[in-house]
């Protein structure tokens, strides 16, 4: 099969969403990234698509719950689900981030893909582990950014991947993992094909 290539750079604002309730209709196909706090989700995003400032770099941490949805074309979308791991979100907030989260998971149907960012020097912390076993029961393929990998030598980064990867294989083929970097542009074409693979056709 061809792909279609896919306009990243064409990406739009097209809304936010405080609810669920609020998404726009279950219909295409859509590709989630989430992440701890200041992982470096914003700034993956904005590299993936070429377009400094589409998605807010979070300079106040813990300042939007939102669910911030971007268009490539009619059909197909990137959305921004919000960060974790704020030391001072009330516990009140964290469950119902929780649920959110779960429940986007769940039941939308035009989820093609989750793709979770992570700190190379800190990946899989407790809540990484959460989302990752929410999309695993959900049969959601997850794609694993290990960003800021320009802040490890490359013999540190490679070795930070195969421990990553070694974690999880028992996930078998429903996880990947690479390295990434918003600042030295580390496998952007890496991230950019699986996201075509999944928001393809
Ligand atoms: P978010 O909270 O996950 O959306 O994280 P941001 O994208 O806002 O990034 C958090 C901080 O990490 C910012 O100061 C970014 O400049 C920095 N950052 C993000 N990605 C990278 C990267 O690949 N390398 C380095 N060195 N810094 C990064």
């Amino acid at each position: 099969m061809i792909e279609h290539e896919i306009a990243f750079h064409q990406a739009w604002y097209l809304k936010s969403a405080a609810e669920l309730s609020q998404l726009p209709e279950d219909q295409g196909a859509e590709v989630a990234f989430i992440g701890r706090s200041n992982a470096g989700k914003s700034s993956s995003l904005n590299i993936i698509t070429g377009i400094k400032g589409l998605a807010r770099t979070s300079k106040t941490p813990g300042r939007t719950q939102m669910i911030n949805f971007f268009a490539l074309d009619q059909k197909r979308r990137l959305v921004d689900l919000p960060g974790y791991g704020y030391a001072k979100v009330p516990l009140a907030v964290k469950a119902r981030w929780m649920d959110n989260v779960d429940e986007y998971l769940r039941v939308r149907e035009c989820l093609k893909g989750l793709v979770i960012v992570m700190d190379i020097r800190h990946p899989l912390k407790e809540l990484d582990q959460q989302v990752l076993s929410w999309a695993m029961n959900c049969g959601v393929p997850t794609h694993i950014l290990l960003t800021k990998a320009d802040k490890l030598t490359a013999g540190a980064a490679r070795n930070a991947l195969r421990e990553v990867q070694q974690a999880l294989a028992p996930c078998g083929e429903a996880v990947t993992v690479q390295l990434f970097s918003s600042i030295a542009r580390t496998g952007v074409e890496e991230a950019k094909q699986v996201l075509t693979r999944w928001l393809a056709d």
